[in-house]
Formats: C-alpha cells, sequence, structure tokens
C-alpha cells in the first residue's frame, strides 16, 4: 500500500482551539461573538492586532492547554499512524513557548506526534516542501492555496471562516471521518491528477 508524509495544522484540525478562543475573547472584550466568519479575528474583535496578541501572550497556557481535540481526531491520527503514514504537523505557532505548552498539550492529550514545524506565522510553503509532504490539511483558506500552489492536495476542514470557491487542488472536508475516507481515495486515485471530489458519505 501507498505510504503518503501527511502534513497536519494543529488549530482547527488537530485542536478545537477557536470555541475557546472565542469564549475567552468573548470576556475579555464584552462581545458575544458565536462563530468567527472571517478568518481575521482583530477586525471581528475590533482591535489592533498588537493589543490582541498582548491577549494570547498573557493568556497563552490557558488557551493553548484548554482546548479539546477535534471530534475524531484522535482516532483518526492512530488510524492512519496504524496504516503506516507519517504524519507531519505544520503549525503557525511559534518555536519557544508556544512550542512547549503544543508539545505539552499533544502529550495531555494523548495525541500521536512525531515531526511538528512552528513557522511563527510565516508561510507553510516552505515547511510542507522541505519535508516533502504529500498531502496536507489545514482550516485556513490562504494556507491551502498557498500549499496547492506547490502541487500538493490540500483537504480544507469546512469552517465559517472559510467558504466561498476553492482553488485548483483543494477539496473541503466536514469531519474527521471525511479525512479519512478522502485520503484513501486519494491513494486510489493516485494515478490520476489531483483529488477526486469528495463522495464520502457524511
Ligand atoms: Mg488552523
Amino acid at each position: 500500500m501507498l505510504r503518503l508524509r501527511i502534513g497536519l495544522d494543529i488549530d482547527g484540525v488537530v485542536a478545537d482551539s477557536f470555541p475557546v478562543f472565542i469564549r475567552e475573547l468573548n470576556k475579555h472584550y464584552g462581545k458575544d461573538i458565536t462563530e468567527l466568519k472571517t478568518y481575521n479575528m482583530t477586525d471581528i474583535y475590533g482591535v489592533e492586532w498588537d493589543e490582541m496578541s498582548q491577549f494570547f501572550h498573557d493568556n497563552m497556557e490557558y488557551l493553548f492547554s484548554a482546548p479539546k481535540p477535534m471530534p475524531g481526531a484522535v482516532e483518526g491520527i492512530n488510524d492512519l499512524v496504524e496504516s503506516g503514514h507519517e504524519i507531519v504537523y505544520v503549525t503557525a505557532r511559534a518555536p519557544g513557548a508556544e512550542e512547549i505548552l503544543t508539545c505539552k498539550w499533544f502529550d495531555d492529550n494523548k495525541i500521536y506526534r512525531n515531526e511538528t514545524f512552528f513557522t511563527g506565522g510565516l508561510s507553510k510553503k516552505f515547511a510542507v516542501k522541505e519535508n516533502e509532504i504529500d498531502i496536507f490539511v489545514d482550516d485556513f483558506m490562504t494556507n491551502a492555496l498557498e500549499v496547492a500552489s506547490l502541487g500538493v492536495p490540500v483537504l480544507l476542514m469546512d469552517s465559517p471562516y472559510n467558504q466561498g470557491k476553492l482553488p485548483q487542488g483543494v477539496s473541503r472536508c466536514y469531519c474527521w471521518d471525511d479525512i479519512l475516507c478522502q485520503i484513501n481515495q486519494f491513494i486510489r486515485s493516485k494515478s490520476h491528477s489531483g483529488l477526486p471530489r469528495s463522495s464520502c458519505s457524511r
């Protein structure tokens, strides 16, 4: 069977971070936001990035430890590893303090982890290319576009902030069962170009 190097984003794919971020930002800024319609949280909360960045810095330990794994992520990742695939995490989180908390979160939640790359907000394109990733899963459209431009197929985890037309090479996925289903479809259709459209039941 074909063995893949599967790249996974962390926030919004493996860690269900945004419900915790929104809850804490609502408390801090006295808002009642229920979902992120855009990925740009500074626009939603009407604050400058410097200020929001300070909030994340001051509350980093809680914000990076409280999220639960995305439903089905732990089992899905185990399933991929047991099938012989390699998992490579590529996150925009920063090396250093964020890295330490992230590694602790994986340990605390008993999630398989081997290779992990912290881009610190830089484009994920370079890590994806250097690490010869075969297929990538992310929830942020900009990352999807950049990675797809390398010719690496991307599964975009469906979210309120990533609606709209998908670029070539990007396929929408809806849950971890769907990710597994589409990866298996990709393996079967490897001789064809690009990703097949999802025909997975959800
Ligand atoms: Mg993400």
